[in-house]
């Protein structure tokens, strides 16, 4: 299996980058990350003002698969998401959405065993290991890990774990794939602006669809599909999430728009992700039971 290490990292997606790693369509390839804070907060005595805040949100990559060109959707499923036994989470003034209330950057050292992330002896939260930051090189100018996008990046979406598959369109020629920014766990719209940050190593299988597109990032798990669609509001990210899925389902039924957004109404669902990046990313959400339904399968 090839493999890539944590210090292939990168700070933007960009078609500009050199690529780190070549791979087939079909290639499995186990990817080590380091935490967002590039592995700079290690112990809760650490002056946490003090570290490189440029060198923020980093991604492994980036990796050129070979027979993906501009137009396909690369196809990404996350076979297996290992984490570290420590993660740290921070929030602090102008962070996150309790920013106004907070006089000082705090950051918090949680270790990681017997399945649980451990935020003090009494409290132990449920492990849900997710990658933040998952993408392509986007087209035109390089975006910044800590932005998400049609090119994906940091979506900080709760459900970008183990068994998920995910679409991405692809702008470049091998489409330039990365990723980092993993969470032991998350809760919808990480208001502190953190995840119990923790690096890790994931092992993605890359496949490529050719002939459908869809222009923002596509997840599938067993419960269903979610549209992934980052914008300066949420407002506007659920209305253009919702709008796309329904565009994106319309052509593999016979229904008309009216029936299907009815169906969305009574059973689709419109969840926030993140509410803490420079775009805030919302979803909306199919589940199978309705695609089965419908008869409907998805770029095959
Ligand atoms: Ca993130
Ligand atoms: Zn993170």
């Amino acid at each position: 299996m090839k493999s890539l290490a944590k210090d292939q990292a990168i700070y933007a997606f960009s078609s500009h980058h050199e690529p780190v790693l070549y791979v087939q369509v079909g290639d499995t390839v186990e990817i080590e990350t380091y935490d967002c804070f590039t592995d700079q907060i290690q112990s809760a005595e650490q002056e946490v003002t003090a570290i490189d805040w440029d060198a923020i949100n980093p991604a492994t990559g980036p990796i050129y698969v070979e027979g993906v060109e501009a137009g396909d959707l690369l196809k990404v499923r996350i076979d297996k998401l290992e984490i570290g036994t420590q993660g740290v989470m921070v929030t602090g003034p102008e962070l996150g959405v309790m920013g106004h209330r907070l006089e000082e950057m705090t950051s918090k050292i949680i270790p990681i065993r017997d399945g649980k992330a451990w935020f003090s002896e009494k409290i132990g939260l449920p492990l849900n290991p997710m990658i933040g930051v998952i993408g392509v090189a986007p087209e035109g100018e390089p975006v910044s890990c800590g932005t998400p996008g049609s090119h994906g990046g940091n979506m900080d979406t709760k459900w970008i774990t183990e068994g998920a598959t995910l679409y991405f369109p692809v702008h470049i020629d091998g489409a330039l794939f990365g990723l980092g920014d993993f969470h032991a766990a998350m809760g919808d719209g990480e208001v502190s602006v953190s995840g119990i940050e923790v690096p890790g190593k994931a092992t993605v299988t890359f496949d490529v669809v050719k002939g459908h597109r869809s222009d923002w990032p596509l997840l599938e798990n067993e419960h269903g599909i979610y549209l992934l669609v980052s914008a300066l509001t949420l407002d506007e990210a659920i209305k253009i999430a919702t709008e796309e899925m329904i565009d994106l389902l319309l052509p593999h039924t016979e229904l008309s728009v009216s029936d299907l957004t009815m169906l969305m109404s009574a059973v689709g669902e419109t969840q926030i992700s993140q509410v803490v990046d420079p775009l805030v990313t919302a979803r909306f959400f199919v589940p199978r039971h309705l695609l089965e339904s419908l008869g409907v399968v998805l770029f095959d």
